[in-house]
Order: C-alpha cells, then sequence, then structure tokens
C-alpha cells in the first residue's frame, strides 16, 4: 500500500464538476485578471475568516510583505518572529527592510513561546509576526498582551492554519493583519500561487490592495499614488478557490479526525510523542508532525514501506545559511535546536483512509518493536 504524503488528485475527483465549471466559466468570460470572481473571492474569504476585508494577492509570502511594509516598518525596526517556520516568514521582514528577530520554540506546540518574547524587545521593536504553525494557533492570548503592554503591531502568518482558532476566534483576526498562502498543498489550495491577507483595518486593507497593484490610482488610470508591486491573485484562482471554499469546514474536520486516530493508535508506542493540543486551540493539522527516537531511521523504514513523510523543518531558521550574519549557536534556542532532530510529520489530508493511518501506524509499531 502506497501513503503519498499529500494528494491533491483524491479532492480534485471529489470536486471535479464544481471546478472544471469555475475553470471554464473564467476562460470563457475572459476574466483572467481582476473582475468578478476575484471580487467574489475576496468576499467569501473575509466573510469566512470573519473579518471586514480581505486582499487577495499573488502568493504566502507577497502577503507578508505587503502587510509589513503597509504598516510602516522598515529600515531602523526590528520585527520578532519564531525560530521553527518556513522561511517566507523571515525573509519578508528582511524584504521590508527590517531587522528579523528570532524567538525559540515552545517545547510543546512548536509555536513561538511567548515566555522568551519580552527579553527580546527592544526601542527599536516595531512588530511580532506569530506564526500558526502546522495548523495549530500560537498562544495568542499571550501574544496580544505582550503586543499590547509594549505598543507592538502584530502580523498572524497563518499560511498554516486556515479556520483554525484560539479560544473560539479564528486566526488570523487577533493582530493588525492576517496572511494566508493558497499555495496547492495548503489546506485551502489553489492550481498555481495564490495569497490574500485579512484584516478589520479598512484604511489598512485599502493600503495593501493599492500596494499590491502597482499604486494605481482607482480613480484615474493615468496616475499611480504610489509605487507599489506587481501582486495579483489571478481569476482562475480565485474561481478554483471559491469552488473550494464551501468544503473548507469539512476538509479541518476530516485533517482533524485523521489526527485523531493517528494519535489514539501511537499511544501505546513508546518512542514516539504525538502533537500536543492545547485545550484553547481548535487546530487544522495542515502538518501531523511527531517526535521520534532515531528520526531519520525510522523515516528510512516509512519510505521502504511505500510512506511518504516530511520534516518541518530539519533546520531553525536562525541556522540557515541566510542568517549566519546573526551568528546564533543552538544555546540561543535550546527548544528548536533539540526539537530538529526529531520531528517527523506524517501523511495527511482530508481524504486519508482509515487503511492508510493504519497501515502507517503499523509501520511505526514494526519499526520500533
Ligand atoms: C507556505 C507558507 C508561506 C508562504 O506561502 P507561499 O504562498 O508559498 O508564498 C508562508 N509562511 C508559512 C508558514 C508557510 O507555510
Amino acid at each position: 500500500m502506497k501513503v503519498p504524503f499529500v494528494d491533491l488528485k483524491l479532492q480534485y475527483q471529489n470536486h471535479r464538476e464544481s471546478i472544471d465549471a469555475a475553470i471554464e466559466s473564467v476562460i470563457a468570460e475572459t476574466a483572467f485578471i481582476r473582475g468578478k470572481y476575484v471580487d467574489g473571492f475576496r468576499e467569501q474569504f473575509a466573510e469566512a475568516i470573519g473579518t471586514t476585508s480581505c486582499v487577495p494577492c499573488a502568493n504566502g509570502t507577497d502577503a507578508i510583505l505587503i502587510a509589513l511594509k503597509m504598516l510602516g516598518i522598515g529600515q531602523g525596526d526590528e520585527v520578532i518572529t519564531t525560530a521553527n517556520s518556513w522561511i517566507s516568514t523571515s525573509e519578508t521582514i528582511t524584504a521590508a527592510g527590517a531587522r528579523v528577530v528570532f524567538v525559540d520554540t515552545d517545547e510543546r506546540t512548536f509555536n513561538m513561546d511567548p515566555a522568551k518574547i519580552e527579553e527580546k524587545i527592544t526601542s527599536r521593536t516595531k512588530a511580532i509576526l506569530p506564526v500558526h504553525l502546522m495548523g495549530q494557533s500560537a498562544d495568542m492570548g499571550a501574544i496580544m498582551d505582550i503586543a499590547g503592554r509594549h505598543g507592538l503591531l502584530v502580523v498572524e502568518d497563518c499560511a498554516q492554519a486556515h479556520l483554525a482558532t484560539w479560544e473560539g476566534q479564528t486566526v488570523g483576526t487577533f493582530g493588525s493583519a492576517g496572511t494566508f498562502s493558497f499555495y496547492p498543498g495548503k489546506n485551502l489550495g489553489a492550481y498555481g500561487d495564490a495569497g490574500a491577507i485579512v484584516t478589520n483595518d479598512q484604511a489598512l486593507a485599502e493600503k495593501m490592495h493599492l500596494f499590491a497593484n502597482h499604486g494605481a490610482d482607482p480613480t484615474n488610470k493615468h496616475n499611480h499614488k504610489i509605487e507599489g508591486i506587481s501582486s495579483r491573485l489571478d481569476g482562475l484562482q480565485a474561481a478554483i478557490l471559491s469552488a473550494k471554499l464551501p468544503h473548507l469546514a469539512d476538509w479541518s474536520e476530516q485533517r482533524r479526525r485523521a489526527a485523531a486516530a493517528y494519535s489514539e493508535r501511537l499511544a501505546d508506542i513508546p518512542e514516539v510523542k504525538a502533537p500536543y493540543v492545547d485545550s484553547r486551540a481548535v487546530p487544522v493539522f495542515h502538518v501531523y508532525s511527531l517526535r521520534v527516537e532515531r528520526r531519520d531511521e525510522l523515516q528510512a523504514h516509512l519510505s521502504e514501506q511505500g510512506i511518504a513523510t516530511g520534516r518541518h523543518y530539519p533546520t531553525p531558521l536562525p541556522f540557515l545559511d541566510a542568517y549566519a550574519y546573526l551568528g546564533h549557536t543552538r544555546d540561543d534556542f535550546p527548544v528548536a535546536s533539540a526539537h530538529q532532530g526529531e520531528m517527523l510529520s506524517l501523511p495527511i489530508y482530508p481524504e486519508i483512509s482509515t487503511e492508510q493511518i493504519d497501515h502507517v501506524v503499523e509501520a511505526i509499531r514494526s519499526f520500533f518493536a
């Protein structure tokens, strides 16, 4: 039995009619750039997250950059973020002109540890950029509290956490802005690159829209109010996302069910630690990551059994070559450093079957037996 890490074909087969119809309409109407499909998705996504505004853009990396820049973050500023994420989270801080300041992760959730944020705050700190890694919300109560006390902005990287909640509130609605990726493998995936920013700040939304669209003056097409960039969500992707969005809550529930099935079956294997779920969080399991002994050997063993696995992430951000200039050592991030050799992500997607989950669990059991 083969168990892929993700299976995007099954989702397409299950929803082929609506997705094909969406694509055909866009082509028939040549609504490739701007227009009703982009406007439609913008409204639907804002409603799904529960914000007044949504600014679509080209990808989840641009979404962070646009939000940071339009919040006025740039040269001379520092932005505090987590040591464990995809590089988009930190490279956009640098791209905005600011300095990246990394914080170690929480022992159990792998998210930014709020207890270690305040020691990193200086007179130059402008914002905190938490990531809701693997689909579980960071501790937004503590983070918003710290931000409030120190007058800092908060931008949430929600690329892995569409519809996840913290104390009943949807991620992306805590800070000044929440950024999303619709990369094909994300929980809500386009058929190419796509992204969006959500906010309840109407003025900020207008600025972000302006910046993402060359600063084009909506009232005079020959004028540009500012210099911007070209970061558009195209019509095809918008229509595909609109066809998929109504299913996102069900898919999240299916991911939670798959995660629960793994955790229940793995509970009696002492070499394996299943993901910890904070009682205040409802995660959406973009990734289901274990901490295991003999990780590399186990990964090879699973691969031999036809089971694809992943690592999120094998090198904490501060230790990538790109951040050698910061001169960090493992002692600066003891938790992220300790986790880096232990984490193993198992296949998870809404359509994964009980048989596949059983196969993965039995393969892990046989390895440690
Ligand atoms: C995927 C991802 C992004 C960036 O998304 P793209 O659409 O690929 O640019 C940003 N942050 C995190 C945590 C991600 O997982």
